[in-house]
């Protein structure tokens, strides 16, 4: 059993992670910027909860000490922010490069595990992807987050070839739902709130490329495991239409909120939405004219045959992320 430190132990992420190794029997360190307000359901855990901060580069430094794994998940994840350079950018680059070098900076560790994303990968999700690819589209002005994630992967890749005494696996995950452990509800699990509070005007013509958060804390510790684990691992059980997600919010009865009724999934609706984005904030509205009519199809092969990933379905995700948000009084 090993020594990992898990960054951003109070994520939605980041906590599922450390309990995936808890129960695994690793030893588990975790940080978060502020350790006096960690949330219950990770305390409850057990894990050694240390403070560190992505704007201070020499707080990883102490955390990763004694450590044989770390696990990279702190960043910010919002798509509207005021200042995209120093709300998401900074943190994501100059962060994934203080963890980084806060690794090399203590012998113990001999592999990072990086939680990138697939907007690391595309920004205009048409066709079919795989590891070999990359958003190249992306910029400050343009979907910020993507570029602060694909920033922040160039930059791990670049920094891990600079050295060799640790190696770095990276998972691409897509769209994150599932069950939360701390009681915020993160951007995508906002997405379904969303749809049940009359958010959306009508269906989109969008398409979500869905995994169950619990998949992805299995994903990260199996890259964490495996000797031979290498390179980057796109993360994605389904490919869900919106349409598919409200017909199926129908179908389940949830008796909560009200999904929209009116189909914008047509050239008219497009047309429409496209306009309307316009209006929007930059965030959202970069999002839905580089998303809007674009249907992916995510190549799964290499984290399924090299570490042995399985994906539940997205249906039983769902049923248990609804349950969770009403649990915690989101719906
Ligand atoms: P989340 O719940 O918002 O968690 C973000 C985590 O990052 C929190 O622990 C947060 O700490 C920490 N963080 C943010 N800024 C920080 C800073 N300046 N210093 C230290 N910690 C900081 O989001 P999430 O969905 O779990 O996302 C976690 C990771 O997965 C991110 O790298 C995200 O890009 C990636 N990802 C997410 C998805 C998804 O659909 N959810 C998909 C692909 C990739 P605080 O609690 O202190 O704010």
């Amino acid at each position: 059993m090993a020594r990992v430190c898990v960054t951003g132990g109070s994520g939605f992420i980041g906590s599922q992670v450390v309990r995936d190794l808890l129960q695994a029997g690793h030893e588990v360190r975790t940080t978060v910027r502020d350790p006096s307000r960690a949330p219950e359901g990770l305390v409850d855990l057990g894990p050694d909860i240390v403070s560190a901060d992505l704007g201070d580069p020499e707080s990883f430094r102490p955390a990763f000490s004694g450590c044989e794994y770390v696990i990279h998940t702190a960043s910010p994840y919002v798509l509207n922010v005021e200042d995209p350079q120093r709300d998401l950018i900074d943190p994501a680059v100059n962060g994934t490069l203080a963890v980084l070098n806060a690794a090399v900076a203590n012998p113990s560790v001999k592999r990072v595990v990086l939680t990138s994303s697939f907007a690391a990968v595309t920004e205009e999700p048409e066709g079919t992807f795989d590891e070999r690819m990359w958003n190249e589209r992306s910029s400050v002005d343009r979907n910020p987050y993507y570029f602060s994630k694909t920033a922040a992967e160039r930059s791990a890749w670049g920094f891990a070839r600079s050295q060799s005494q640790f190696n770095l696996v990276v998972i691409n995950p897509s769209v994150v739902l599932g069950p939360s452990l701390v009681p915020s509800v993160n951007t995508s699990n906002s997405l379904l709130v969303g749809l049940l509070r009359g958010q959306y005007p009508g269906i989109l013509d969008l398409d979500y490329a869905i995994v169950d958060v619990r998949d992805v804390a299995k994903a990260h510790r199996l890259a964490m495991e495996s000797p031979t684990a290498s390179g980057r691992y796109l993360c994605t059980a389904e490919v869900w239409s919106q349409r598919r997600l409200v017909d199926w919010i129908r179908g389940a009865n949830l008796g909560l909120g009200k999904p929209p009724r009116m189909g914008l999934d047509n050239p008219l609706g497009r047309f429409i939405t496209r306009s309307a984005a316009r209006f929007q904030t930059p965030g959202s509205r970069d999002y839905l004219l580089t998303h809007l009519g674009r249907h992916p199809r995510v190549n799964t092969e290499k984290i399924r045959t090299e570490l042995g990933m399985a994906f539940r379905p997205a249906g039983e995700t769902l049923i248990d992320t609804f349950a969770d948000l009403q649990r915690w009084g989101h719906l």
